[in-house]
C-alpha cells in the first residue's frame, strides 16, 4: 500500500492545523477538546509527485491529566509502528519541553526517519534563534514551519520524500 507519514507531537503544537494545511481540506479538529480521544485520521497527499497517506494523530489527547504522559506514549508509539516517516511536530514559542523530550526518546530508539518540525514560525524571513535550541532533541536539523501560513512547508515536505 501507500507509505504512510504520521505526524506525532504533544497536544497544541499544531499536529491537525499542518495536516489540514497539507492536505488542502478542513478534516482534523483543529483546538481539541480535551477529554475527547479520536482515532487517527488519514487523508492522501501527494508532493512532487510521491503519494502517501498522511496521519494526523488526533487521538493523542488524553481523557484526562492523570494519564497524560501515559496516554502520549500510547498514542504516539501506535502512529510510530504504522509510519514510514515520522514529522516530529514541537511548537516555537513553548520551546523544547519535557514531553518534547520524552516522544523523542521514543523517536531514537524507533529507529525510524524522523523530520522534526518547529511549528508556529510565524514570521518570515532569517531563521529564529529559538529553533537552535531543537538541536538538542538528538534528530537533526530542525525545519521551521507556520502552519497557520504555510511558511516553510514544502521544505518539510521535500525532506519527507526523501525518506520515503
Ligand atoms: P494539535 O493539538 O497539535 O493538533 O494542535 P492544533 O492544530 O489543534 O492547534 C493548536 C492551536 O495552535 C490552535 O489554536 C491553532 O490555531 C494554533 N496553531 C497551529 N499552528 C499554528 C501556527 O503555525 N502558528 C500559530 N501562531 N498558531 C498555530
Ligand atoms: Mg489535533
Amino acid at each position: 500500500g501507500r507509505p504512510i507519514v504520521a505526524i506525532v507531537g504533544r497536544p497544541n503544537v499544531g499536529k491537525s492545523t499542518l495536516f489540514n494545511k497539507l492536505v488542502g481540506r478542513r478534516i482534523s479538529i483543529v483546538e481539541d477538546t480535551p477529554g475527547v480521544t479520536r482515532d487517527r485520521i488519514y487523508a492522501p497527499c501527494e508532493w512532487c509527485g510521491h503519494t502517501f497517506l498522511l496521519a494526523d494523530t488526533g487521538g493523542i489527547e488524553m481523557k484526562s491529566d492523570d494519564v497524560f504522559l501515559s496516554g502520549i506514549r500510547e498514542q504516539a508509539k501506535a502512529a510510530i509502528d504504522t509510519a514510514d516517516v515520522i514529522i516530529f511536530m514541537t511548537d516555537l514559542r513553548s520551546g523544547v519541553t519535557a514531553q518534547d523530550n520524552e516522544i523523542a526518546d521514543m523517536l531514537r530508539r524507533s529507529h525510524r526517519p524522523v523530520v522534526l518540525c518547529v511549528n508556529k514560525a510565524d514570521t518570515l524571513g532569517n531563521t529564529p534563534s529559538e529553533v537552535y535550541e531543537f538541536y538538542n532533541l538528538g534528530l537533526g536539523d530542525p525545519f521551521p514551519v507556520s502552519s497557520v501560513h504555510g511558511h516553510g512547508t514544502g521544505d518539510l515536505l521535500d525532506h519527507v520524500v526523501e525518506l520515503l
